[in-house]
C-alpha cells in the first residue's frame, strides 16, 4: 500500500487505520467523514463518491473520498449490507479548543453482525451474530448467538459439525467470530455459507466488562461466550446493558430439522424466491407487532418436544379461537405497540430520541388494556404470561410528564421536553419568548421611526439578529444608529446597539434552554435505563400473546384444528392439507388426505405418476407435524400425532448449496444422516430416493434403504417412488404399507384425483398415458407384452432372493438385482472380512489379494 506523505494528519490516520486494516476507517474531518488511499478507492466504487486527491502537488498524492457525517448512516448501512465493516472515527475534542492535533478515536465498528440500525423491512427479523470454539480433545463445539438490537444471547454444546451448520443456517447468521484455531473444514463450510469470519484477537483489546460475566458452568461454553461478548465489546465500545443473561439450550429441547429440510419444506424461505411470501411463515404470519413476528419465525425454526409446553400453547390458542371478540380486541391493542425488544437496545445505547420515547410511552400504555382482555377471557393457560405483563407506569407517566406529543428527532436542537416539567427551563423559555415580543416591537418601531414599510428584522445562524432594508430605502435609514452587517442583491442588513445587546440575551437563553432539555433527557433516558430488563420481559410476554393470537386467526381463517397428541406411535390424520398449497390453489380445489400410520406401521410406500401429488402429500404431513409442535393447530379434519423428536427429509432435487455436491450424492448423504441418527420416534420422508442414479442401481439402493429403515429404525417413514416393483415389498416387510395416489382418465383425458388410496398404483399407467396420447395400438400391444415379460423376469429374482436368503444382512445384498454372489466370492468376502491388516505387511497383502483375484 502507498505509505501517505506524513503529514501529523496523514501520521494520525495511517496509525488509528493499522488497527482496523479490514473495514473502512471513516476519518472525521469537520462535517465530513473521509477516506483515504485503498480505502477511497473501492469506498468511492460502491457508495458512487467522487474520487479526488489530498495534496494534488505531491509526488505522491492521496486518494480521498467523503461522505456528509449528517448523512453517514446511509452510506454506512450500503457497505455493512454488502458484508464489510465499517470503522466510525470521531473527534473527541472541539477542533476549536484542541492543541496540536485534534485527537480522534473510533468509537463503533459496525459489522455485518452487530448492525442494529436496521430498515423497517428488517423488523420481524433478527440479526444474529455467532461465535464458535472447538474442542479438539471431546470433539465438541461451543456455540453462542446474540442478537444486539433486541438482547437476545443464547449459548449451546454442539457435538457434530452438521448440528454447528444447522444452527447457522437456521440463525441466517451473517458474521461468526471465531478463534484463530479452528478446523480448516469448518472454516471452509462456514465460508461456503458465505459467512463473515472475524477475529476477535485482530482487534484492540478491551479489558472484558464486569457485567459481561454471565453464570454459565461449562468451561467451554464459558469460552465461546466470553469470545462473542469480548468482540461485541470491543466493537461497540458501549453500554450494554440490554444484552441478557446468557440463556444454555440444547439442540435436543426442541425439534431437530436439519437444515436442508428447513429449506426445501418452505418454513421461512421460499425455494424459488428466497423472500416470504409462499412459505408457511408467510401463511402463519397475522403478528400484529415486530416482536411477535420475530417470534413466530423463531418458534417455526424451533419447534418443541416438551408435551407439556405444546399442549400449554394449543390450549392459549384454542381459548383465543373461542374468544373472538376479546381476540379482535387485542389485535387492536397489539397494533399500537412498537417494538419494545429494540426500543430497549436503543435506551441501552443511548441512541433513543424524543419520539422513541413517544413510542414507547405510547406500547406501554397498552399493557394494561391488554392485560385486563386477557383477565377477562380468564383461562388459566395465560397465566404464566400475566404474570410477565407487568404495566411499567412509572415510566408512562415520567415520559407523559416531561416529553412533548410531537417531538422533532434531534435532541439536542430543543423543542422535546414539555413546559411546565422544569422551572428552570421554564424560565428561559419566557426569556426567550419575551425577546421574540421585544423584536416585534422593535420592527414596528424602527418602521414608524424611519418611515421604512418594509423594514423587516430578522435572523440567520451565521449573523444573528439584523435589520433588513432594501435597496431603495437606504437613504431612509439614521446612519448614525445602523451598522451595517451584510449586504444581499437587494437589501442591506443592519444591526443597533439596541439589538445587539438584546441578541445576547436572547441567544443565550435559547442556548441554555437547549443545554438544559438535552440534560433533561438524558437524565430520563438513563432513569428508563434501569427498567431495561422490566421491559424486556414485558416484550416478550406480548410477543408470545401476538403470536399466539397469529395462530388463532390462522385457525379460524383455514380451519385449522387442535390434534390430539398421543403417546403411542400412531399418526391418524383425517382430511389433512398442505396448508400453503390450499392457500395457493384455493380450498376448493385442494383434495384432502388421510395419513394413517397405526402402531405396527412404520412405512407407507407411495407409488403414483409424477405431478399426481406424491411430494405434496409427504410435505403435507411435515408440516402437519411442525405446527403442531409449535403450538399451532393443523390442517386436517381431525388429526392424533405424537411428539416427533427429529424430521429427516430428501425431497427436491436442489443440489446442496453448501457442499456444491450433485442431486445424488445430496440425496445418498441425506439418506445417510437419517439412517444414522433417526430414532423411533423420528420422522423420516424420502421423496424419490434414487432417482439421481441408473435404474437398477436407484432401485437397488431404495429397496436396501427401506429394509434397513423397516428392520433398525421404525422411524415413521414416508417413501414415495417411482419403481413399481418396489411395491412387492410389502409381503416381506410386514410393518410397510403401499398406498398410491389416483389417477382416472375423463373424456380421453387424464385426471389427477390427488387421493391417497391404499395399495400399489396401476402398473401399466404409462401405457394407458400413451394410448390418451393417441400412439398406434400395434405398438401399445408390444408395450404391454414387454412390461409382462419384464414383470415375469422380476417376480422369478425375487423368488429366488427369497429363497436364498439366510440372514438379514444376506438379503440386503441378495435383492439386489445384480448378479449372484457364488460360492467362490463367497468365500472371498468371507476371508476378506477376517483378515486383520495391522498384522501383515503391505507385501503379504498384495499377495493376498492377487489370489482372491485368481478365485473369482
Ligand atoms: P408428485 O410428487 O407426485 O410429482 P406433486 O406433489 O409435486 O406431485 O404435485 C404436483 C401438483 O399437483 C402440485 O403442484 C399441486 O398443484 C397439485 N396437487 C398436489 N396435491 C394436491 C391435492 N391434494 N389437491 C389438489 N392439488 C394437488
Amino acid at each position: 500500500m502507498a505509505k501517505t506523505e506524513s503529514t501529523p494528519m496523514m501520521v494520525q490516520y495511517q496509525k488509528i487505520k493499522d488497527q482496523y486494516p479490514d473495514a473502512f476507517l471513516f476519518y472525521r474531518l469537520g462535517d465530513f467523514y473521509e477516506m483515504f488511499n485503498e480505502d477511497a478507492i473501492k469506498g468511492s466504487q460502491i457508495l458512487e463518491l467522487t474520487l479526488t486527491n489530498r495534496s494534488r502537488n505531491a509526488d505522491n498524492p492521496v486518494p480521498m473520498c467523503g461522505v456528509p457525517h449528517k448523512a453517514a448512516q446511509n452510506y454506512i448501512d450500503i457497505l455493512v449490507d454488502q458484508g464489510y465493516k465499517v470503522a466510525i472515527c470521531e473527534q473527541m475534542e472541539d477542533p476549536r479548543l484542541a492543541k496540536g492535533m485534534v485527537k480522534r478515536e473510533v468509537i463503533q465498528l459496525v459489522t455485518p453482525g452487530t448492525q442494529v440500525d436496521v430498515g423497517s423491512e428488517n423488523a420481524k427479523s433478527n440479526n444474529y451474530l455467532t461465535s464458535v470454539v472447538y474442542d479438539a480433545d471431546s470433539n465438541e463445539f461451543a456455540f453462542a448467538y446474540a442478537d444486539l438490537s433486541t438482547g437476545e444471547l443464547k449459548v449451546a454444546k454442539l457435538t457434530t459439525q452438521a448440528e454447528f451448520v444447522n444452527e447457522l443456517v437456521s440463525l441466517q447468521t451473517k458474521e461468526i467470530v471465531v478463534e484463530k484455531d479452528l478446523p480448516a473444514t469448518l472454516i471452509d463450510t462456514v465460508k461456503k455459507l458465505g459467512i463473515l469470519i472475524s477475529n476477535q484477537s485482530d482487534l484492540p483489546v478491551n479489558a472484558s466488562v464486569s457485567y459481561l460475566s454471565q453464570d454459565v458452568d461449562d468451561a467451554l461454553m464459558k469460552q465461546v461466550l466470553k469470545l462473542l461478548l469480548d468482540y461485541i465489546q470491543a466493537t461497540q465500545k458501549r453500554s450494554l446493558q440490554h444484552l441478557k443473561r446468557a440463556v444454555v439450550y440444547e439442540p435436543s429441547d426442541f425439534l431437530e430439522l436439519d437444515h436442508n429440510s428447513q429449506y426445501n419444506l418452505e418454513l421461512i424461505r421460499n425455494i424459488r424466491t428466497g423472500k416470504k411470501s409462499g412459505t408457511l411463515l408467510w401463511l402463519l404470519d397475522q403478528t400484529k407487532t415486530a416482536m411477535g413476528g420475530r417470534k413466530l419465525k423463531q418458534w417455526i425454526e424451533r419447534p418443541l418436544v416438551n408435551r407439556n409446553m405444546i399442549n400449554q400453547r394449543h390450549d392459549a390458542v384454542g381459548v383465543l379461537l373461542d374468544h373472538y371478540f376479546e381476540r379482535n380486541q387485542l389485535q387492536d391493542e397489539l397494533i399500537k405497540v412498537y417494538d419494545l425488544e429494540r426500543l430497549a437496545g436503543r435506551i441501552a445505547f443511548g441512541s433513543v430520541n424524543g419520539r422513541d420515547l413517544i413510542q414507547l410511552k405510547t406500547s406501554l400504555e397498552q399493557v394494561p388494556k391488554i392485560k385486563y382482555i386477557l383477565e377477562q377471557i380468564a383461562d388459566k393457560s395465560f397465566d404464566e404470561m400475566l404474570k410477565n405483563l407487568v404495566p411499567l407506569d412509572d415510566i408512562v407517566e415520567e415520559i407523559d410528564s416531561a416529553i412533548v406529543e410531537e417531538p422533532p428527532i434531534s435532541v439536542t436542537d430543543g423543542g422535546v421536553i414539555k413546559d411546565g416539567y422544569n422551572q428552570q427551563l421554564d424560565q428561559y423559555r419566557d426569556a426567550t419568548n419575551n425577546g421574540q415580543k421585544w423584536l416585534a416591537e422593535l420592527e414596528a418601531k424602527e418602521r414608524q421611526v424611519t418611515g421604512i414599510n418594509n423594514l423587516k428584522v430578522g435572523f440567520n445562524h451565521v449573523f444573528g439578529y439584523y435589520i433588513e432594508v432594501t435597496k431603495v430605502n437606504l437613504d431612509k435609514i439614521p446612519a448614525n444608529r445602523y451598522q451595517r452587517k451584510q449586504t444581499l442583491a437587494n437589501a442591506e442588513r443592519f444591526s443597533t446597539p439596541e439589538l445587539k445587546e438584546k441578541e445576547a440575551l436572547i441567544l443565550e437563553a435559547q442556548e441554555q434552554s437547549k443545554t438544559l432539555e438535552y440534560k433533561l433527557f438524558v437524565k430520563i433516558r438513563d432513569d428508563i435505563k434501569q427498567s431495561i430488563k422490566r421491559i424486556q420481559d414485558l416484550a416478550d410476554a406480548v410477543a408470545a400473546i401476538d403470536v399466539l393470537q397469529s395462530f388463532a386467526a390462522v385457525s379460524e381463517e383455514y380451519r385449522f384444528v387442535r390434534p390430539t397428541l398421543t403417546n403411542k406411535h400412531i399418526v391418524d390424520i383425517t382430511d389433512g392439507r398442505h396448508p400453503v398449497v390450499e392457500k395457493v390453489l384455493g380450498h376448493q380445489q385442494y383434495v384432502p388426505n388421510d395419513v394413517n400410520l397405526a402402531e405396527d406401521t412404520s412405512i407407507l410406500l407411495i407409488t403414483g405418476p409424477n405431478m399426481s401429488g406424491k411430494s405434496t402429500y409427504m410435505r403435507q404431513m411435515a408440516l402437519c407435524v411442525i405446527m403442531n409442535q409449535m403450538g399451532c393447530f393443523v390442517p386436517a379434519k381431525k388429526a392424533k400425532l405424537p411428539v416427533f423428536d427429529k424430521i429427516f427429509t430428501r425431497i427436491g432435487a436442489a443440489d446442496d448449496l453448501i457442499s456444491g455436491q450433485s442431486t445424488f450424492m445430496v440425496e445418498m448423504k441425506e439418506a445417510n444422516d437419517a439412517i444414522e441418527n433417526a430414532t423411533p420416534n423420528s420422522l423420516i420422508l424420502f421423496d424419490e430416493i434414487g432417482r439421481g442414479t441408473a435404474t437398477y442401481d436407484g432401485m437397488a439402493l431404495a429397496q436396501a434403504i427401506i429394509e434397513y429403515v423397516h428392520n433398525n429404525i421404525g422411524a415413521k417413514t414416508l417413501f414415495s417412488t417411482h419403481y413399481h416393483e418396489l411395491t412387492a415389498l410389502d409381503e416381506s416387510l410386514n410393518r410397510l404399507r403401499n398406498v398410491h395416489v389416483g389417477a382416472t382418465e375423463s373424456n380421453g383425458e387424464l385426471v389427477f384425483l390427488h387421493k391417497i388410496q391404499p395399495g400399489p398404483a396401476d402398473k401399466s399407467y404409462g401405457i394407458h398415458v400413451a394410448k390418451l396420447a393417441g400412439l398406434p395400438n400395434g405398438l401399445l400391444h408390444r408395450a404391454n407384452d414387454i412390461l409382462t415379460q419384464l414383470e415375469q423376469q422380476a417376480a422369478d429374482d425375487h423368488q429366488t432372493a427369497q429363497t436364498s436368503q439366510e440372514t438379514p444382512a444376506e438379503l440386503q445384498t441378495s435383492l439386489f438385482p445384480l448378479e449372484q454372489i457364488d460360492d467362490k466370492q463367497a468365500e472371498v468376502v468371507s476371508q476378506l472380512k477376517k483378515l486383520d491388516l495391522m498384522s501383515k505387511t503391505p507385501m503379504q497383502i498384495m499377495n493376498q489379494v492377487y489370489k482372491w483375484q485368481q478365485k473369482i
